[in-house]
């Protein structure tokens, strides 16, 4: 019984571990590579195992940078089953196609300013790598336990993190031992709009535990919610736009959620908000029909309409023509347009139009990467570069930090202290400086941390390092 850590190990992005119990190899989500010059390039390697022989897989949830190079191991010769949670599973085709559309679009950029001597660049995976994909995964039911392979019980709990996420219990049982596993997949913050708190377990042998913001404490949610309606009146005061950059699965949801509940006390039905992004339109529809997984607020306003989010006044933008009829709107428009992160999408258009108005304004609610055009913008710079155009910066910009879909800090160490034998931890899923202040916060509370390095090997039996494969 042992468990390798090769992704997400002293970085965020990447999750890909593997848990192996009576010669059976089972892995822990299979994520993209992120964001740093080099993420291309990683993802393209080989994988540091042979993924044919890898008898299943387990999925923690639908996003990239733990879902995102599952087509990439079934291209590769995997053909056993994947399993996540079911509405997990009716997220993946939306991202995995969206994806591969942005993986070939950028091989065929590439290869049109190819030198005659150049490779050609393939993209990592294609639309047909999908669907064999898709064709391997098994729903499975919260708080059921399930046998992926001989010697392993599995359970999946709700992580709060985005619909359809979880935390794996992973009950292990070989040579006459037995070992508990939890891993924590993401983790979202108590208290957080639409989705349940994150499932509390009570014992575990070892706890794998994400680290994103383990340095770090978010803006309360009221104070956040209270920012949100202030902005929402000076835009009206001011009469112009609200642009709001967000990302398809689970902050546009988010948003539109947290719109409708205050649709009243904001005086929303002097607006018109635009759901400007096919894939959220997409993503929207799977979070408004899993409505098991709903925090009791949550199921109290869907008891009462039809549909969710109650936004009357909300248009659903899915072509081209739809987008660009925005631009005539002047002022009281909404609008919300991905990339989350300004690199690309549908808001950059919209971000040409209102950024040189002093009247509008723009709402930045997520994680911006160094050298995106929303970290530039987080960063107040005077101007910036739009499709090639230097476009003046006159708008506001806010940034609304207590819309995270991951715990902080508080929440984080929360989360563990419902353990009550304190079991040892490897923290994963964190930059070194985040997962090292999180250890720290463990220890002085009694608890032991690993921060594993890329082919870390712990025995499961004896709870102790095996050193670190090189890959
Ligand atoms: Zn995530």
């Amino acid at each position: 019984m042992q468990i390798e850590f090769y992704g997400a190990a002293g970085e965020v992005t990447g999750s890909c571990h593997i848990l192996t119990v009576r010669g059976k190899r089972v892995l822990l989500d299979c994520g993209m590579i992120q964001g740093g010059r080099d993420a291309t390039e990683r993802n393209r390697r080989e994988f540091p195992f042979v993924a044919a022989d890898i008898d299943a897989v387990v999925l923690s949830h639908a996003h990239i940078d733990h879902s995102g190079r599952l087509p990439l191991l079934v291209k590769r010769g995997f053909r056993g089953p994947i399993y996540t949670n079911a509405a997990c599973r009716d997220l993946l085709p939306i991202l995995w196609r969206d994806t591969a559309d942005l993986g070939l679009r950028e091989a065929e950029r590439i290869n049109r300013r190819r030198e005659p001597d150049d490779p050609v660049v393939e993209p990592l995976y294609d639309l047909d790598d999908v669907e064999r994909a898709l064709k391997l995964v098994r729903a499975l039911r919260y708080d059921t336990s399930y046998e992926p392979v001989p010697g392993l019980s599995l359970t999946l709990r709700d992580a709060g993190h985005i619909l359809g996420s979880s935390s794996l219990l992973l009950a292990c049982s070989d040579g006459g031992v037995q070992r508990t596993v939890v891993f924590s997949g993401d983790l979202g913050q108590y208290d957080s709009p639409i989705l349940l708190d994150p499932y509390p377990f009570e014992q575990a042998d070892l706890v794998i535990m994400e680290s994103t913001y383990g340095d770090r404490l978010h803006r309360d949610r009221q104070a956040t919610l209270a920012e949100f309606g202030q902005i929402i009146a000076a835009a009206d005061a001011s009469r112009g736009n609200v642009i709001i950059p967000a990302f398809a699965i689970g902050r546009s949801q988010e948003v539109l959620y947290v719109l409708g509940l205050h649709h009243e006390a904001w005086r929303l039905r002097d607006w018109q908000v635009f759901l400007d992004s096919p894939m959220a339109i997409e993503a929207s529809r799977v979070y408004w029909n899993h409505i098991d997984r709903y925090d009791p607020e949550a199921l109290r306003l869907r008891a009462n309409f039809t549909a969710m989010p109650q936004l009357p006044n909300l248009s659903l933008c899915r072509t081209a023509d739809e987008s660009r009829a925005i631009n005539r709107v002047r002022d009281h428009a909404i609008i919300i347009a991905g990339s989350g992160m300004c690199n690309g999408g549908r808001v950059l258009h919209h971000l040409k139009h209102n950024l040189p108005r002093p009247e509008c304004h723009i709402v930045i609610t997520g994680f911006q990467a160094p050298g995106t055009l929303g970290r530039a913008l987080v960063d107040r710079l005077p101007a910036v570069r739009i499709h090639g155009e230097l476009v003046r910066v006159s708008a506001t910009v806010h940034t609304l930090g207590g819309l995270s879909a991951h715990g902080d800090q508080e929440d984080l160490l929360r989360w563990y202290g419902n353990f009550t034998n304190r079991p040892p931890v490897c923290l994963v899923h964190g930059e070194l400086p985040q997962a090292q202040a999180l250890r720290a916060r463990l220890e002085a509370r009694g608890g032991q941390a690993w921060i594993p390095v890329p082919g870390f090997v712990l025995d499961l039996s004896t709870l102790t390092e095996k050193g670190v494969r090189s890959s």
